[in-house]
């Protein structure tokens, strides 16, 4: 677990704000800490936008929505994102829901909008993988329809108690998950794709065993065991499952009383432990040391991050806690300019990744999983 680096904090200047305060657009008259704020969103943690914890609520909420319209035009831009992709502002969140015996509420790795945001491959590389798959399925989704490229919210109340917003390092993960299965990373993003792309397929095709309406971790890193594609409600680490899944997998029981690492807190979390133990050797604490950032946003802060490329967490128990989530969403994930803008993002973050050092498997792949696509 690392706390993130200073430079991921962006102050938002006294003049800027001044004018988005007054509603009025400022990526024109200061390019560069646009820029500065785009090139973060590369980076496997959120950008902070901090805009003061003395500004007035009126008056931080119409900033706040100034500078992510004027973020939205430099991502476009810079990113070649889809024009259709737009600021969708959702309704004040309050509070913390905590399972009964616990003071904090662990949220395991997810996406938001997970069923409908999840990272699958650009169909200019993989051309086969169905625009279709993109949605893992269409009921009980939260809290709206859309797509969400870029997630963040505005810390309205940080509340009283602790508030951590967890990221995870998803490629990296990705890579070390191939070498576990396979012996080796993949030579390039488009085998990696086609792997993924394998991986949606197979937890599609038995969805109604698993009966999940998100894509789990487990699942987008390659198990092949149908209990690993379970999701607990929330996604909570501390939450248990529905008698009906405990009935349809009887190695639930096991798993939710003892995970392999012994030090998980919660049937989610030794779920989620088990799942990739299967995929990547390792458990849920050893992920957490090697992929997890963690950010303390102060009030009136922005934290805005890759949805597709990272998923976070949460680690909280603050009943006075007011988020207001603000994402970068579009209504259809597809079209020419989504291919290009995902392509990019795949080629991109694939050499970020493959940059970082391949930590020591911690047992050899003896039986690397068939996905028939590599
Ligand atoms: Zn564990």
């Amino acid at each position: 677990m690392m706390i993130i680096p200073d430079t991921a904090v962006q102050i938002v200047p006294a003049p800027l704000l001044q004018e988005a305060t007054r509603g009025s657009s400022a990526r024109s008259s200061h390019p560069d800490w646009f820029q500065q704020v785009a090139a973060g969103l590369d980076e496997p943690h959120a950008v902070i936008l901090r805009f003061g914890d003395d500004l007035p609520r009126d008056q931080v909420l119409v900033a706040a929505r100034v500078v992510m319209e004027d973020l939205i035009e430099v991502i476009r831009a810079r990113d070649c994102a889809p024009r259709e992709m737009y600021l969708e502002v959702d309704h004040l969140e309050h509070g913390t829901p905590l399972t009964p015996g616990f003071m904090t509420r662990l949220l395991l790795p997810h996406t938001d909008g997970a069923h409908y945001s999840f990272l699958t491959p650009s169909r200019q590389d993989v051309p086969e993988f169905p625009a279709s798959f993109r949605i893992f399925s269409k009921k009980g989704f939260h809290r709206t329809a859309s797509h969400k490229l870029y997630q963040g919210f505005l810390i309205v109340e940080p509340g009283s108690s602790v508030s951590w917003t967890l990221y995870y390092d998803l490629f990296p993960a990705l890579l070390d998950a191939y070498a576990f299965q396979h012996g080796s990373r993949p030579s390039n993003h488009q085998a990696l794709q086609q792997w993924v792309a394998a991986n949606i397929g197979r937890s599609l095709s038995m969805q109604d065993r698993h009966g999940s309406r998100y894509l789990s971790l487990a699942a987008l890193l390659g198990s092949e065991n149908a209990v690993h594609h379970v999701t607990p409600p929330g996604p909570r680490a501390e939450a248990g499952f529905a008698p009906r899944e405990y009935a349809h997998f009887p190695e639930l029981e096991r798993i939710s009383r003892q995970c392999p690492c012994r030090s998980c807190a919660g049937p989610g979390a030794r779920l989620l432990c088990d799942g990739l133990q299967a995929t990547m050797g390792i458990g849920w604490k050893m992920f957490r040391d090697r992929y997890e950032r963690r950010i303390r946003g102060r009030k009136n802060d922005v934290l805005i991050a890759h949805n597709i490329f990272l998923y976070h967490g949460a680690e909280s128990g603050a009943a006075d806690r007011v988020l207001l989530p603000m994402c970068f969403v579009m209504n259809e994930a597809g079209g020419d300019e989504y291919e290009v803008w995902s392509a990019r993002q795949w080629q991109r973050q694939f050499v970020r990744a493959q940059s970082l050092n391949e930590p020591h498997r911690t047992q050899p792949a003896e039986n690397p999983q068939d996905t028939g696509l590599t």
